[in-house]
Formats: structure tokens, C-alpha cells, sequence
């Protein structure tokens, strides 16, 4: 089956677009920074004008904000803050997939874990690089006749906020919901290393849907090495991929942080949610396999 490709120009350019603004400038895509709306849209306008039904999905978050001292006055008040899922459907019908990845960024580091004024990070890796592989795949798969069934494809804002975009996403979906066949997310994969690395988590239900992926990634011929780990439920790994496994669905989390540990040496992304995550640091022959390895796989090949 000749399937159409990835491409490498395309992913370079979606990339940047999400990064920066006026061509130099790092948009602030920090969660809970107002400025992330700009890149919600950015995302809306980057998916292919053929593309039916593409939405923002508004939700709100609640913060609890505490004042420095605490008295019986001056208590701690609720704020909320808006913001937006974008999502849209490629495709119709069964089997139905679910794509994901988030938008939003964190500055989290050693001494700057601060929601309320936090700095403008490139979140290259961590995650424009996933955002940017979902919407050439639905330039890849758009009016392609041989899709076998449908693939949504979900944006978060708030990952980086206690996950909020996908809670508000799975609270949302509405109780005639038939489910998904599969979920798969896309979470910090692209950091460039001496040979290439597929790391794929997955729970126990997503044994197949692991060994097909692998398969495919290799068909791609991207090369390196794949590393994969079984999550257990009672295992958190503080991404997306918990809220969206509790639907039930053979779930599948493609990220370089399942392969740290004990079994490769040193950190995959010594740069992860600080300054240096940035668009030079990127393996675009990664993402580009990625994106063909999904191609392939929701046209059944
Ligand atoms: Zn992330």
C-alpha cells in the first residue's frame, strides 16, 4: 500500500510556529499563562482547511490562590482561569482511536515552580514537538479515502496544571460515548540522542497495541532502539496518559521518560521543562517516524 509520508519541512515549520512568535520571540505557552490562547489557535489554523468539525473546547480551572499571610480576613480565594482543548475528527466511524497531546508548557525548575508569573519556556520536546506530529498526521491521512475508521484528535491545554485539559476532555465526553479502541498519546519523544529511541508505556491492556506500534516503527525504517514498559494502574507517571487510560482503552503513552532508569544510562532530556528545551535539540527524522508509524497504522496496513 503506498501511504502517503510524513514531511520533515512541514514538522520544522508547525514547530516553529508554536514556539515562536514575530519568528525569534518564545510564546508563552506556560500553563495558566493567558498568552497559551494564541497557541490554541495556532494549532486550529494549522490543521487542514479540509478537516470538518475542528473546535476549541472550553473548560475553566479553579485556583486556590494563598495570600502571603493568612488571617481570618484574608483567606485563601478561588480564581479561575479560561481556557481551551482544541480538537477535531479525521475520518468516520469503527474502529475509533484517540490521539493526544498537550500544548501548554512548564518553567518548572529548581527554584522556579511558580504558576503566577512563570517564564516563557520553548517546550520544544516537551510537547510542541507531539502537537506538531498530530497535525501532519492529519495533513498526511486528510482526504485519504483508505482511513479505516476514525481517529480523534485531541490538544490539552493544562497538562502541565494537574492534567486539567484531559480530566475536563473525559468529563465531558457524554454517557452515550461508545469508547475508544485505543488511545495513544504523544509526550516528550523527540530529543535528539546519538541513535534514536522509541520509548513506549503502556498498561497491561495495550500489550497487542505495543507490539503492533513497535512493528510499525520499525517498518518505517527509523532504526534505534525501542524500550517498552507495562504501567501498572495503581502507577502514575504525571502525564495525560493518567486520565486517559481510566476510560478503559488499551492506552499507550510514546515518551523517551518510560526508557529512564536503570536500563539506559543518564537522563534522555537533561533540558526537560527549563530554557534549553529548545527546537535545535529536536530529532525531526524521530518525529517524521512517528508520524508515518501512525499513518500506517490507522490505515490498517
Ligand atoms: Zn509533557
Amino acid at each position: 500500500m503506498n501511504i502517503p509520508e510524513a514531511s520533515i519541512r512541514n514538522l520544522v515549520a508547525v514547530t516553529r510556529n508554536l514556539i515562536y512568535k514575530h519568528g525569534h520571540e518564545v510564546r508563552n505557552r506556560n500553563t495558566l499563562h493567558p498568552e497559551i490562547r494564541e497557541a490554541a489557535q495556532i494549532i486550529l489554523d494549522a490543521l487542514p482547511a479540509t478537516v470538518r468539525q475542528k473546535r476549541l473546547q472550553p473548560f475553566t480551572v479553579e485556583l486556590r490562590v494563598f495570600p502571603k499571610k493568612v488571617s481570618l480576613r484574608n483567606v485563601a480565594r478561588a480564581r479561575y482561569f479560561h481556557t481551551e482543548n482544541v480538537f477535531t475528527t479525521l475520518g468516520a466511524g469503527k474502529p475509533r482511536y484517540l490521539f493526544c497531546a498537550h500544548y501548554d508548557t512548564s518553567g518548572h525548575n529548581e527554584d522556579d515552580w511558580n504558576f503566577r508569573r512563570p517564564k516563557a519556556v520553548p517546550g520544544a520536546d516537551d510537547n510542541a514537538a507531539g502537537v506538531a506530529c498530530l497535525i501532519e498526521l492529519a495533513r498526511v491521512l486528510a482526504g485519504e479515502a483508505r482511513l479505516r475508521g476514525s481517529v480523534d484528535l485531541l490538544f490539552t491545554s493544562c497538562e502541565e496544571y494537574f492534567k486539567k485539559g484531559a480530566i475536563a476532555f473525559v468529563a465531558h465526553l457524554p454517557q452515550t460515548d461508545p469508547g475508544y479502541d485505543a488511545v495513544l498519546v504523544l509526550d516528550s519523544f523527540a530529543f535528539r540522542r546519538d541513535k534514536p529511541l522509541l520509548g513506549l508505556f503502556h498498561n497491561q491492556e495495550a500489550s497487542q497495541l505495543a507490539e503492533r506500534i513497535a512493528s510499525l516503527w520499525s517498518s518505517t525504517g527509523s532504526g534505534g532502539e525501542i524500550y517498552r514498559r507495562v504501567l501498572h494502574t495503581s502507577r502514575e507517571i504525571g502525564s495525560d496518559f493518567d486520565v486517559l487510560r481510566s476510560m478503559g482503552a488499551p492506552a499507550l503513552q510514546v515518551s523517551e521518560h518510560s526508557a529512564m532508569g536503570d536500563e539506559i544510562d543518564g537522563d534522555v532530556n537533561s533540558k526537560f521543562h527549563t530554557q534549553g528545551d529548545t527546537i535545535d535539540q529536536l530529532d525531526f527524522r524521530v518525529m517524521k517516524g512517528v508520524v508515518d508509524m501512525l499513518a500506517r497504522f490507522v490505515m490498517g496496513e
